[in-house]
């Protein structure tokens, strides 16, 4: 394979920004980074990005799907459709997330998303599989069906594990449910990634949990309820889980890069609080993703929804009913320029929430999530504002928006 040199672009090289460099791309890994023009010596393709970002390429290890695509629902041909619209927005890499879903359902769907991880030319794009319940709590189970909600047994686990098991990356389940310890003891000797979410549980529930090897909380301030009053004492209150999640280092905290879902002020909360490294954007993005605004959907169970905003709303005769938040619809790019704007973090510092530190989460960081020598060129050129120029998913050029949009 010929070389490709991207040059004349501010480079966010893993050592810290670079105003005007390039970077060399070698058998789809990174082999070369430098300041001003490559030595004359340098043969390829040159790409000359014209001023604008050379960064690191997405990493959104929490989304459902985009463009009319639900990982929990999808075919073969479906799934690397959406793989090829992530590109648009700067991803290259994935963990597929499936719904609450009968057991048997979500190890079907997680065979076929291996399959395409396999197969597909762009199958690359996906790391692996989140398991999203069905062991949450029903309280918080925000858009997870009541019915598919259950604790963990030992029958349901062991389905998951052996049958789906390799591809599955992370697994979000409520950790004051009964038998939550053991499911946590398991999922870490597997080596898969035991992740608080939709949760209402104390500190001591949730400390047990850290101990036993969970280090990561899905969409923070979402559905994860952080407090509860003492009710022998007034006023007095009692840590919850969000005391232990921001108390001990080893735990990653997410959250979805969207003002409605997270207020505001979270942002730089957890920026401040929380080490460098253990700070993640995701998009929890569903179906309508990618879509213009007022674009109806109509989910299989007949409900219909719209998109407004990077977010999906009801569509319901009930006025009570219509209008409401079903969930996400925010693109990796838009999560990390708000970022920065709420959180008044630097483009570089913003970007690591969605590449080196997703990669560092998911113990992929030798292999991608930074532009540094040797790692793959997981590459995404954008301009000032987070627009999406080009996007190289191994050295292979997976989106392009010259070719597309003009
Ligand atoms: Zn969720
Ligand atoms: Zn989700």
């Amino acid at each position: 394979m010929e070389d490709v040199i991207l040059t004349n672009g501010i480079v966010y090289a893993e050592t810290g920004t670079i105003d005007k460099g390039y970077i060399i791309i070698a058998d789809g890994r990174i082999s070369d980074i430098g300041e001003g023009s490559p030595s004359s010596k340098s043969a390829g393709r040159i790409i000359d990005v014209q001023g604008n970002v050379i960064s690191p390429g997405f990493i959104d290890m929490h989304t459902h799907g985009i463009m009319d695509v639900d990982f929990m629902e999808s075919s073969y041909e479906e799934t690397e459709k959406a793989l090829y619209a992530y590109a648009r927005y700067g991803v290259t890499r994935v963990v597929s997330t499936l719904l609450s879903n009968p057991i048997s359902s979500i190890v079907e769907q997680g065979k076929l998303i291996r399959n395409v991880k396999q197969k597909s030319p762009i199958g690359c794009l996906i790391h692996g599989v989140h398991v999203e319940g069905p062991w949450l709590a029903p309280r918080c189970r925000g858009g997870h069906a009541a019915k598919y909600l259950k604790v963990p047994n030992k029958e349901d686990v062991e389905s998951i594990l052996t049958q789906i098991g390799d591809v599955v990356k992370t697994v979000t389940y409520a950790p004051e449910l009964e038998n939550a310890l053991w499911l946590t003891e398991q999922l870490n000797k597997m080596g898969i990634i035991p992740v608080f979410g939709h949760t209402e549980a104390t500190y001591e529930e949730a400390e047990r949990a850290i101990m036993a090897g969970a280090r990561h909380v899905t969409h923070m301030y979402d559905t994860t309820l952080g407090y509860k009053e003492n009710p022998d004492e007034a006023l007095v209150m009692m840590p919850g889980m969000e005391t232990a999640v921001l108390y001990f280092d080893q735990v990653s905290i997410e959250l979805i890069g969207c003002p409605v879902h997270v207020p505001k002020p979270f942002f730089k909360f957890i920026a401040k609080v929380k080490p460098r490294d253990k700070t993640i954007i995701v998009t929890d993005s569903l179906v309508g993703t990618g879509m213009p605004d007022g674009t109806i959907l109509t989910y299989k169970d007949g409900r219909k929804v719209y998109v407004e905003n990077g977010v999906l709303r009801m569509i319901d005769s009930d006025p009570a009913v219509h209008g409401n938040l079903t969930g996400s619809a925010v693109t990796m790019n838009v999560a990390l320029r708000r970022l920065a704007e709420y959180a008044e973090l630097s483009k570089p510092d913003a970007i690591r929430w969605g590449s080196i530190n997703p990669a560092t989460t998911l113990g992929i960081q030798e292999e991608t999530g930074s532009l540094k020598v040797g790692k793959y060129a997981d590459v995404t050129v954008m301009n000032d504002n987070f627009d999406i120029i080009l996007t190289l998913l191994q050295g292979e050029t997976v989106f392009k928006k010259d070719e597309e949009d003009e």
